[in-house]
């Protein structure tokens, strides 16, 4: 199999997708870009673009459940490897439309094996998530930690690992990795690209950074009583650039060999949800207010990594700390009090 050069990404224009754009930009990759902005903003490629310096090769407006759509795209270019980012992405959002989740996360995810299948594309690196490990208590979980999906959306990608699994075990010629990403946070440190989903974030820094600009007045901890350090959930934060250095790290090794390898993503720290806004207080220069609330369902006291799998694998570790993820997504924000609303739009064709 020879290293990938034309990269399919789907949901490249969300918060990892985008940053993982310029990062294979930058990286002498082709870059074809899928996307139906349900929690983005065609806008970001333009910025994407300016960051890299080249242009995406290619831009889709379409749903990736759209089975003839998305092989028109495949029909259309010589796809190496698919970077599966598209899908919904909210624990709580999962609770109240279970079925929406399955449909996109699980649907979607078949959709595009249907297409890569039919043309011969198999190299893919798919987004999974630290929510398949559940209450995994304390301590850092590594890969081969049990799992226990404890909501739909955990539910959806851990049906699309078993999927993946079976998938390779029957088709030996697939180089499949699944990376779970605990909690990618930050932003681009040119301060143009950064995490701007559609309506109220659902992620810790993105709402903290909404707060501090004066978008919201407060941010509701979800949660005092956990048995931690200050009662507040830990989670490990860990830097989109890291993420997404990873990421390029693990896409130059695909084709090295075959079947399904599972990667744990993030720092191998915790950090409280206090400890968060603490941080991100001092990186903006003032207390963010908030206060405590109940704990959200499906929620769990910790999730911390054993990160060495990566390090083994492709000698990748992360360089920054969770000031450096304060810092720049607040730069993100400040400068850009809206997220991309209003900017401009990337001017080569799209498609
Ligand atoms: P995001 O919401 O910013 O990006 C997802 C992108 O997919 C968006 O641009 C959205 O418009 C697009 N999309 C959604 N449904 C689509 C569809 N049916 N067809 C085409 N495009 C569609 O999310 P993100 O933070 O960049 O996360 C990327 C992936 O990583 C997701 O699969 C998510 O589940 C996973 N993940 C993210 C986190 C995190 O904290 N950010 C943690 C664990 C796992």
């Amino acid at each position: 199999m020879s290293a990938p050069s034309t990269v399919l990404v789907t949901g490249g224009g969300g918060f990892i997708g985008s940053h993982t754009c310029v990062e294979l930009l930058d990286h002498g990759y082709e870059v074809i870009v899928v996307d139906n902005y349900s929690n983005s903003s065609s806008q970001v490629f333009a910025r994407v673009e300016r960051v890299a310096g080249r242009f995406v090769g290619a831009v889709y407006d379409l749903d990736i459940r759209d089975r003839h759509a998305l092989s028109a795209v495949f029909d259309r270019h010589t796809v190496d490897a698919v970077l599966h980012f598209a899908g919904l992405k909210s624990a709580s959002g999962s609770l109240r439309r279970p079925v929406d989740y399955y449909d996109v996360n699980v649907g979607g995810t078949m959709a595009l094996l249907g297409a890569m299948h039919s043309h011969g594309v198999h190299q893919l690196v798919y987004s999974s998530s630290c929510s398949v490990y559940g209450a995994a208590g304390p301590g850092p979980i590594r890969e081969d930690a049990p799992t226990r999906p404890g909501h739909p959306y955990a539910q959806s990608k851990w049906i699309c690992e078993q999927i993946l699994a079976d998938l390779c075990r029957r088709h030996p010629e697939y180089s499949v990795l699944c990376m779970r990403y605990f909690n990618p946070a930050g932003a681009h440190p040119s301060g143009l690209l950064g995490e701007d989903p559609r309506g109220t974030p659902d992620n810790l820094m993105p709402y903290l950074a909404q707060v501090a600009v004066g978008r919201h007045p407060r941010l509701s901890v979800r949660g005092g009583d956990y048995p931690t350090r200050d009662g507040t959930a830990v989670r490990d934060y860990l830097h989109v650039m890291d993420c997404v250095e990873a990421y390029r790290t693990a896409l130059d090794h695909l084709a090295d060999r075959t079947g399904l390898q599972v990667f744990n993503l993030a720092r191998g720290k915790g950090s409280s949800v206090l400890d968060v806004v603490d941080t991100f207080s001092r990186a903006c220069g003032r207390q963010v207010p908030y206060e405590v609330e109940q704990r959200r369902p499906g929620d769990v006291a910790e999730l911390v990594a054993d990160v060495s799998a990566a390090d083994r694998a492709w000698g990748w570790r992360p360089t920054r700390d969770l000031a450096d993820m304060c810092r720049d997504s607040w730069r993100f924000q400040q400068l850009n009090p809206l997220g991309y609303a209003g900017s401009a739009r990337r001017q080569k064709p799209s498609g």
